[in-house]
Parts: C-alpha cells; structure tokens; sequence
C-alpha cells in the first residue's frame, strides 16, 4: 500500500500524488489520504517528525526545523484565560523552536522543495512573494542546490535575508511595482518550459506542512482544542489546521471535535473577512496602511471546495479584523509578557484572541491555540550572521519587455537554452 493518495473533493478522482489540480474541474483543492490512520511521531529532524502526516518520501536531513508548543502563564494571566497553548513559529532555542527563516512558511517550503527532489525535477522553480514565503523558500533550495526564481516586490526586499552562505541556487529579481505586478510577472514565467510554479494553496505539501503547527499543538497537550487562532492572508494555514484537524479526529485518541477556526485580517485590506461577512473592508490602495503587507491577498482561495468558506463553515468559525493601534498593543502584550519578539502579522492573531475575549466568543476555561505565524527574529540576529540576497536584476512592470528580461536573467544564471 502507498504512504498516501491525493483526491479530489469534489469529483473524488484519485490524481498523481504531485498533481495541484483535478483534471475535471479547477473549482476544487486536491486533498491528502495517508494509509496510517494514527499518527505516529518519527525520530527524524524538526518537521519530518509528522513524516507520517506529510506528502513525502525522503526528506531533507539538513536545517528544517518544527514548532515548539507551550502553555501560556504570564500572556494567558493578563486575558483570564486558564487553558491557552503558544504555537510558536520561529527561532526560540529556549523553547525548541528552530524555523529559520523565523515564520511557518519554512513548513511550507521543505515539503514542497523535497517533493521536487523526488520529481529531480531540473526546471527552475518561481515563487513570488512579498517577503516571507520568498525567504523560506530561498533557504530550503539553497540547501538542496534547487533553482529558484524569485520576483519579489523592490519594496520588499528588506525581507529577504538568509543564514546561508551559499546562495548560488537563487534568482532574485526585483520589480518596481507592487506584489500583484510581480504575481503577475512570475505566473506568466512559471507557464514556460523550463519554469515550474510552486502552486500556493493547491501544493498538498505547503498546505500539509502548515497543518504540522496543528499536529504539533495536538500531540503536546494531548487533546484537540475548542478554539484555534491564526492571523490569514490567502487563509492557507486556516485551511491546512481545519485538514489537520480533521485527520486528529480520525486519529481517535484526541477527541471528537474539530477546533474551531478563528482568522484575524488586518484593516484596512481584509478581503476574506469582507467576504465572510460580506462587506467592503478592502481600500482601494491596499496594500497601503496595514500592520504587515504579508497578510493581503487580493485573489484568496475562499470558494473553491475545501478552502477558507468550507473551513469556517465545517468549524463554526469566525473572522476578525484588526485595527493597527490594537495590532501594535498586542504586539507590545504578548511580547512583554512572553518574552520573545514576534512578526508584525502574527500580532494581528493576538489582537483578534483579544476581540474574541472581550466578545465572550471563549470561555475563560475553554482549550485554546494561538498560532504565532512568526517570531524570534530578533533573537536570531543575536545567535546568527545574516546577509542580504542581492537582486541578479530589477525590472519596472511597466516594461513591456520585463517577463523577456527576466527570463534572460534565469537562462544566463542558470546556464539554460531558451
Ligand atoms: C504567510 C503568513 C501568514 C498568513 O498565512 P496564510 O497563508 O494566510 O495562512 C501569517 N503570518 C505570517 C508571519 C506569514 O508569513
């Protein structure tokens, strides 16, 4: 029997296990079904711990790290809460928490990077990204030696630092315009030959590599939770602890019930909060004015079977938006209180459990989780030596010639034919 088969939920097809979509119908995500029903956690490194519960077959023995779980005191005493549970994404060597690139989107990356070691896939990989999926992905294919094209907005360059030495694996190209011009950019260079997307929310492994912060949660306190608290972009990671979740039930030993979802966006771009809520609370110069930039995605996969609406609706879930004073005091809470610096986004999943308190939408005993997306930044720069990845070109989208220019850069830095 194979470790896993992918479906799909609507049509119920099985698809190759690499597939990001149903070749009937692109309105619907393909899932996961592993053939071991409990969990069993491995010996091996940082996340392939839950190999069981992840897309692969093999691993990458070198720098992926997990999530370290812990019950909250001193943050947990300022809300009243009694059962509150960290789920920290980043770097925290006191805790055991080791991601890198210091956000969950390394649980993202090392999934979907071993899956292409599998494939010995020789095509360069496109991400586009305003900062942190661009990093994690930066830092799992300088590891295995991957191509990777990276387009990244020039405003976001800031975010791409790494801790390795050897970055000769990578692309990067800044575009003079915002994060939908270099989406754009990148979708057209992905549909090449020589190209290949790394598929956002329909890649099972990024999705089943963030369902690990669940998995993670789960076994440390041995029980499912009531409520679980994540700050969303694209909601990928809402969707990927709702699939986790479901699999812990299955499981048996952890209870019978599904966390319920609660998802936080920052105002004034909240578009899946609009959505659920149906209301208008994205400005027309988003991503302007938000606590983090990270966290807008103007085309999230809300809709389609098995996304964010199905999430919410299978879990009784709710939607936050979050104001940027109440972002910035959370921020300045949680990190007083827990000592550790968190990423501006994950103070937006703060916030909102403080919404959700003062609404009485938790009980002061009920289980909760709090996934913080990102975190010990700072505390990395204390322990590591961080360099800038330097752009290999930057365009303007507005050059009619920039998707030829770029293409050019990756031939002459790769050494392909085109
Ligand atoms: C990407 C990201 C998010 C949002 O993730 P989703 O894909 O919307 O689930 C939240 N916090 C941080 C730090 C991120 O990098």
């Amino acid at each position: 029997m194979s470790k896993y088969i992918v479906k799909c939920l609507q049509c119920g097809d099985i698809h190759d296990p690499y597939s990001m979509s149903c070749k009937n119908n692109d309105e619907s995500l393909l899932r996961t079904e592993y053939s071991a029903k409990q969990l069993m956690i491995s010996d091996m490194p940082g996340i392939w711990r839950f190999y069981d519960w992840l897309p692969v077959n093999g691993i990458i023995e070198e720098g992926s790290g997990k999530t370290a779980t812990y019950r909250s005191k001193a943050f947990a005493a300022e809300l009243g809460l009694d059962d509150l549970w960290i789920s920290f994404n980043g770097y925290w060597p006191e805790k055991g928490a080791d991601l890198m690139t210091c956000t969950f989107k390394d649980l993202e990356s090392f999934p979907t990077v071993q899956r292409l070691k599998e494939l010995e896939e020789t095509r360069v990989l496109v991400v586009a990204s305003a900062g942190n999926t661009a990093r994690a992905f930066a830092n799992a294919c300088s590891i295995t030696g991957q191509p990777l094209l990276l387009v990244v907005p020039k405003t976001s360059l800031h975010r791409l630092w790494t801790i390795q030495d050897d970055s000769s694996s990578i692309c990067l190209v800044a575009v003079e315009g915002d994060y939908f011009d270099a989406i754009a950019l990148a979708g057209k260079i992905a549909a090449r030959d020589g190209f290949v997307n790394e598929g956002g929310a329909k890649n099972v492994a990024r999705r089943d590599g963030m369902g690990t912060v669940m998995l993670d949660a789960v076994l440390t306190s041995g029980k499912l939770f009531d409520h679980y608290f994540q700050a969303v972009g694209s909601g990928t990671g809402g969707i990927s602890a709702w699939e986790a979740s479901m699999r812990l039930v299955d499981d048996g030993r952890f209870g019978s019930k599904v966390p319920r979802l609660h998802l936080g966006q920052s105002l004034p771009c909240a578009p899946l909060y609009s959505l659920w809520n149906d209301v208008d609370k994205v400005s027309a110069s988003c991503p302007e004015g938000m606590y983090d930039d990270v966290l807008f995605n103007r085309k999230p996969p809300y809709g389609l079977t098995g996304g964010v609406k199905d999430a919410l609706d299978a879990t009784n879930g709710t939607m936050y938006a979050v104001i940027n004073e109440e972002a910035s005091s959370a921020q300045s809470l949680f990190e007083k209180t827990e000592g550790i610096d968190i990423n501006p986004a994950a103070a937006v999943a703060v916030a909102s459990l403080i919404q959700a308190v003062e609404a009485g939408n938790v009980k002061p005993g009920d289980s909760i989780v709090l996934n913080i997306t990102g975190g010990g930044q700072k505390r990395l720069m204390q322990d590591y030596q961080t360099k800038q990845l330097i752009p290999s070109l930057e365009v303007s989208a507005d050059d009619p010639k920039a998707e030829e220019l770029i293409v050019e850069k990756a031939a002459e830095v790769f050494g392909m034919n085109i």
